[in-house]
């Protein structure tokens, strides 16, 4: 897109020459709290006044670290009460790819079509897109089988190590899987003894309307993947599990998943400000007037077919890529920043920060329906 960017507040990011753009995709699901929020500044300026890097993880105890987990699986299912932080979203699926094919001793992973996981090679083995995939193989063993389709379950079998799941395939142009079809996943898995993971790095944290979209669904996985969102605005991400399971990365050998930087405590600490600013104001509510908000504008606009996704994951669907793609442009040159998505090139994103006020939404959308009526 090619903005550059002086500065950012809240919803606006300002270019050098001053001018400011609304910002309907939040870093991609990153900025839930819009960009530069007072709380995490000051956590973030409290922590550099303590220590930055002192150890590698999980050595020493540092109070950002051990606090935010500690407030985290408060907040998650019983289950879910162990919390590995990790520098990314593709750090924190290795680290469950890794778990689950090591307690498990099985080789097969299996993921989904159009699903998008991360770019290394572990997180590229439960790709569901092949062309994305061909130029790296070989990579890790597995299958990748359809959503929302029955029969494929069976594929899923005692040599399945784990399941790896987004509950909206946000890269895919926001397809959400069926709450159904999810539960009988659930229950293949549990007959095999396959692990189940959700990646919930961008549907986490309050963007689909609860605090975690997996709250929706009558379904808790194995392993819990976090990142985008989860520091505030600073790189971390987190793979969670019951401690039973994640104590196996602590014999044969010991010390069997090891980071330098993962949980680093500055983003720990501004990871917790963020959590705090989350609960204190239930923004995951929030997202539900987004999605009305967006359905209401720019349903029925022209070239729009259809409007994927759920709360403030959305993805507008256009009649083809080129209108998307000069969409996009217009509207950047008209003060509001949308998006594609990874792997679609029909989808305008919208993911605005969760903080969003709703005359600044109403605006920002009026300029996106204008942009439509113009070219489409
Ligand atoms: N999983 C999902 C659903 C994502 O959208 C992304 C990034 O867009 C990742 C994993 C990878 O996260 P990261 O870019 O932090 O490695």
């Amino acid at each position: 897109m090619g903005l550059e960017v002086e500065r950012a507040e809240g919803v606006w990011i300002q270019a050098p020459d001053g001018r400011r753009y609304l910002d309907l995709i939040a870093g991609i699901s990153v900025s839930a709290l819009g960009h530069r929020h007072p709380r995490v500044l000051e956590a973030i300026r409290r922590q550099l006044d303590r220590h930055l890097h002192v150890m590698v993880y999980g050595e020493f105890i540092q109070e950002s670290q051990v606090r935010f987990a500690r407030r985290l699986v408060e907040h998650l299912d019983d289950r879910l009460n162990c919390v590995y932080f990790t520098n990314s979203g593709a750090e924190a699926v290795e680290g469950a790819l890794k778990l689950a094919r090591k307690h498990t001793g099985r080789p097969w992973l299996v993921g989904f079509e159009r699903s998008y996981h991360g770019d290394t090679l572990g997180a590229l083995s439960v790709c569901g897109w092949e062309v994305y995939r061909a130029p790296f193989k070989p990579l890790l063993q597995s299958k990748i089988l359809p959503i929302n389709n029955h029969r494929a379950l069976q594929k899923i079998n005692n040599q399945t190590a784990a399941v790896i799941i987004e509950p909206i395939q946000a890269e895919a142009g926001m397809r959400a899987v069926n709450p159904e079809w999810l539960q009988a996943l659930r229950r293949r898995c549990d007959e095999v003894g396959a692990l189940l993971i959700f990646d919930e790095i961008q549907t986490g944290l309050g963007r689909t309307g609860t605090l975690f979209a997996y709250e929706q669904y009558g379904v808790v996985p194995d392993i819990l993947c976090l990142a985008k969102a989860l520091g505030g605005g600073m790189p971390l991400g987190a793979f969670i599990a019951h401690r039973d399971l994640m104590r196996t990365f602590a014999y044969d050998p010991p010390l069997a998943h090891v980071t330098t930087f993962g949980g680093h405590p500055v983003s720990c600490a501004a990871g917790l400000a963020a959590f705090e600013v989350l609960l204190e104001n239930r923004l995951w509510a929030r997202a539900s007037w987004i999605e009305q908000m967006v359905r209401e504008h720019l349903g029925g606009a022209p070239a729009v077919e259809e409007i994927r996704g759920r709360g403030a994951l959305l993805g507008v669907v256009l009649s083809d890529g080129e209108k998307a793609r000069q969409v996009i442009r217009r509207a950047l040159r008209e003060g509001v920043i949308l998006g594609g998505t990874l792997h679609t090139d029909n989808v305008l994103r919208i993911a605005p920060p969760l903080i969003i006020e709703p005359d600044e939404l109403h605006q920002g959308l009026q300029v996106v329906r204008q942009v439509l009526e113009a070219l489409c």
